[in-house]
Order: structure tokens, then sequence, then C-alpha cells
């Protein structure tokens, strides 16, 4: 008699080895997809170029024409009062190429997407009820034969084709493989409209809408890929449980991995024992959700207990024993208590947030370049375990959006400065600006910064080389006040037309306490 951890072992293997399978389906969705992106990129170009070359127009222009999104209306508008009035002018305008065809080379457009989605829906399903065929047909019949032994005498009941299809067309949550398919083509195609009429509007080149064409068609088939996979566990539990009936098993147990990408529904449900005849997919039998791992195991009566299952351990990622009795619950406590409390909430959390943290990633790469985190797993560790590093990265990443030239060491110095009270300006890498030392004749006293020269003792020199010798650069009335500080002193100057010039000027020597206070936060972060 083999052990209830015989079967729970046997289950998940069996499970495995149709994930498995679905591997080639998985890169040929990939291939398919990839192909109707570039059949589509094609189209479109060409629909776009034969516009130019008939109107004779540029590109630009052609987008500007075809960008009217009131075309259609105003065109049946016309028609409208063609049909009124019979008024000649209103006949030629309605037969102006332009009217006419800005339409029907957006509708072709559309056209060119639907058929093309249309095309590549027929083959995602083909393909994939194969596939499904596959995985039911494997499922039963290992499943029958794991459990053979057990059964002596048991008659071996061959699948009946019908008994394939009828498992393929059964919906679950209201659906099915073939119009989960269709749905996902219907949610493609008018995405794919909308990208192209708004990119029409905004005037958006042909390339940045393809590219954005591009990206739905990879959410398009990472949609594909999900579903197949879970179209391929809910065959193999069908077929399992199908073949538990012709044994004549009466009883299934849950089975969900003891590891942390397992979600709280199917933690709940782990090692509960169910009727096969109660057995409903998405209630009590697997797939409960998309990207579904759980399987079942035949509940075998007088299999002896005692046994252990695996257990993956999230701190170290490595595979361990644990008793075979061990629920979902029991397990996620013995992580707490190892890790502690919400250790597992934070890996999973890791988890189930990689895909959003990893388009922020390339994000903040795409703003920050070095300064960024390195990888992924910088990322979530900053962001989950050391908020003040996240905190910086974040200040620094909206400080940068406004002023790309900006390094991280000027909004460090900027956000330190806001902590001591001091606000400056904006602190920038100081610009090559030459400025004059003139009267200002708008000023209230138009010599002021000869006059603080004497008294300070600084000569015209000593103004210009302040500048030159900044380390950083107050940024001022919007740019157009700037204070330049370096080691030796400081100089403000002022946009006058097109010229810079000197207002006043400060050496070291006579700098007061909140000028000292800058200049040490200043030599803190830049060299
Ligand atoms: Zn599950």
């Amino acid at each position: 008699m083999k052990s209830d951890e015989y079967w729970a072992l046997r289950a998940l293997q069996r499970e495995a080895e149709s994930h498995d399978g679905t591997a080639d389906m998985l890169k040929r969705l990939a291939v398919m997809y990839g192909d109707a992106d570039k059949e589509l990129v094609r189209m479109i170009d060409r629909i776009f170029q034969n516009f130019r070359k008939y109107t004779g127009i540029s590109e630009k222009e052609a987008r500007e024409l075809m960008s009217v999104q009131e075309t259609a209306e105003l065109l049946a508008e016309l028609r409208k009062e063609y049909e009124e009035t019979g008024d000649a002018e209103t006949l030629a305008k309605l037969n102006a190429p332009a009217y006419g065809y800005r339409i029907s080379r957006l509708q072709a457009v559309r056209r060119a997407i639907e058929a093309e989605l249309d095309k590549l829906a027929g083959q995602e399903e083909k393909a994939g009820s194969r596939q499904l065929v596959k995985a039911y047909d494997d499922s039963y019949y290992k499943t029958t034969y794991d459990a053979l032994p057990e059964f002596p005498g048991a008659p071996v009941v061959p699948l009946s084709q019908n008994v394939i299809s009828q498992a393929i067309q059964n919906p679950w949550k209201g659906e099915n493989y073939s119009s989960r398919v269709w749905k996902n083509r219907s949610v493609l195609a008018s995405e794919g409209g909308k990208v192209i009429d708004a990119g029409v509007t905004a005037g958006k080149s042909i390339q940045q809408m393809t590219a954005e064409l591009s990206d739905l068609m990879n959410i398009g088939a990472y949609a594909a890929a999900r579903l197949i996979r879970t179209e391929v566990n809910r065959m193999h539990n069908d077929a399992a449980l199908q073949s538990y009936k012709a044994m004549g098993v009466k009883e299934y147990t849950y089975i969900a991995t003891l590891d942390m990408r397992t979600c709280s529904v199917c933690g709940a449900l782990d090692l509960k024992v169910f009727e096969v005849a109660e057995a409903k997919t998405g209630v009590n039998l697997p797939p409960m959700h998309p990207n579904d791992r759980c399987t079942i195991a035949p509940k075998i009566p007088g299999a002896n207990d005692g046994g252990s299952r695996t257990a993956r351990d999230p701190g170290t990622g490595r595979n361990y024993r644990v008793p075979e009795d061990m629920t979902y619950s029991e397990w996620r406590k013995s992580i707490s208590e190892k890790y502690g409390a919400d250790s597992l909430e934070m890996a999973q959390k890791k988890y189930w947030n990689r895909k959003a943290d990893a388009a922020q990633l390339k994000d903040l790469k795409k703003v920050l370049g070095k300064d960024a985190p390195k990888d992924l797993a910088e990322l979530q560790q900053w962001k989950y375990n050391e908020p003040e590093k996240w905190k910086r990265i974040k200040g620094f990443y909206a400080y940068k959006q406004k002023y790309p030239s900006a390094g991280i060491e000027h909004y460090d110095i900027y956000h330190e400065l806001q902590t001591l009270g001091i606000s400056k300006g904006i602190v920038l890498p100081p610009e090559k600006v030459s400025s004059y030392i003139l009267e200002d004749t708008k000023a209230k006293d138009p010599a002021h910064i000869m006059k603080r020269m004497s008294e300070r003792h600084i000569t015209d020199d000593d103004v210009h080389s302040y500048v030159n010798k900044a380390l950083v650069m107050f940024d001022q009335w919007k740019g157009a006040r700037k204070l330049f500080c370096s080691s030796e002193g400081a100089t403000v100057v002022t946009k006058q037309g097109d010229d810079w010039i000197a207002k006043t000027a400060m050496s070291k020597f006579d700098f007061d306490e909140d000028a000292e206070k800058i200049l040490e936060v200043i030599r803190k972060y830049v060299k």
C-alpha cells in the first residue's frame, strides 16, 4: 500500500510534466505573435505610404489630414446636405479625395488589424486545442498507470475523443478556451484600433504608432501564454479526476505548492479532501485562477501516513522536507517563526509585484542612468526593505525629470539644505556663464557690485573665478538669476537681454553662518 505522500508526490510530478509539456507551445505562441506583429507593421506602413503617394503630400501632412476625428461625421453631414440641397459645392467637397481617403485609410488600418488578429486567433486556437488534447490524454493515462497497482482488476477505460472535446469545451468561470482566445483577440483589436486613432489624432509618426502596437502585441502574447498554461492545468486536473472516476476512487486531496508563489485562496484549500462527485473547477478543483499550479491526488483508503512533503524555503530558495500532514497555513506559520512575522508577505509582495517593479526599473534607468537601482533585486530591496534609500531615489527621480542636468549629488545638496531650512534655489551643476561687471542702470543702486568689491577687497578676477570654479550653481527666478558657489567665494549673476551681469559677490572671508553651512553641505557631496 502506497502512502498519501507517494500520491501527492506523483501528482505534483505529473503536474510539472504537463506544465513542461507546454514549453514548445509557448515558444510557438511567441513566434506567432511576433510574426503577426511584423506583418501588422508592414501593412500599416504600406497603407500610410500609399496615402502619401496618392495625395503627393508629406507624411506629416498626411497624418494631419487623416487626423480630423470628426471626418466620418462630417462626411455623413455633407452627404445629408447634398441629398437635401443637391448643392454642387457640397458635391465637390464630398468628392474631394482627401475626405474619402482619410476615412478609407484609417478604416483600412483597422481592417488590417482585425484581419491579422483573426488569422492569429485562428492559429492560436488550433494549436492550443491540440495541446489541450495531448495534456488531457497524457494526464489520464499517467494517472491511471500510477494508481492501477492499488486497484488490481480495475478496468482500464479507454478515453473517448468525446470526453476530451467535452472537457475542452466545458466553461469554467463562464468561459472556455476557445471563447477566451477570441475574447483576448477582440480586446487586442479594439486596443489596437485605439492606438492608431489616437496616434493619428496626436500626430504621432508611423514608427511611434507601430511601436505602441508592438507593446500591445507583447501584452497579447503574455495573455495567450497564461491562458494556455492555465488551460493545460485544467486539462491535467480534469483528466486526473476522470481517471479516478473510472477506477472508482471516491475522494481526492487538493495539493498546493508550499512556496511563496502560492496565493491565499489555494493555500486555504491545501490538503483538504473532497468527494470526486462534488469536484468543481475553480471551487475545489484547480485551477482556481490563471497560472494556477495546484493539483490533486487520489485519496486511497488504507494509505499509510507519516511521510513527508516538499516545501520551498523563501529565504534560501531551496527545497526541503516537512511532515506530510503539514498544511499550507501551518507551513506559513513556520516560515513566520523562522524569518519574522511578515517575511512571507514580503517575499510574496516582491514576487507578485515583479512585473510592475521591472517596468518601474526600466523607467528609472531611463531617467537616472547609473544612479538607478542596478537590477530588480536591488530595486525591490530598496523599495520594500530600505525606505530611506527608496525615498531618496524617488525624490531624485522627480528632481531629475524637472531638471535633467542635475546629478544625484545636486539633489542630495538640495534635499539636505531643505531639511536645514535653507532655500537658495535649485541646485544644479554650474553652467559656463561669462558675465560682465557693469553698472546696473535699472537697479536702485547701479554701482552696487563695485561698492561691494571695494568693501570686500575683491577683484574682477575674483568675481569671475567664483563663477568659473563654482562647485554648484543655484538656479533662481526660473533660471534668470544664478548664484555660483565656489570654495573661495560666491557670485550672483542675473540675465539682462542676452548677457549676464554680475550683481554681487562675496569672498569666503565674508561668508555668514548660512553661507558657511551651505558650503559645508556642498563639499560633502561635490569634490
Ligand atoms: Zn492554486
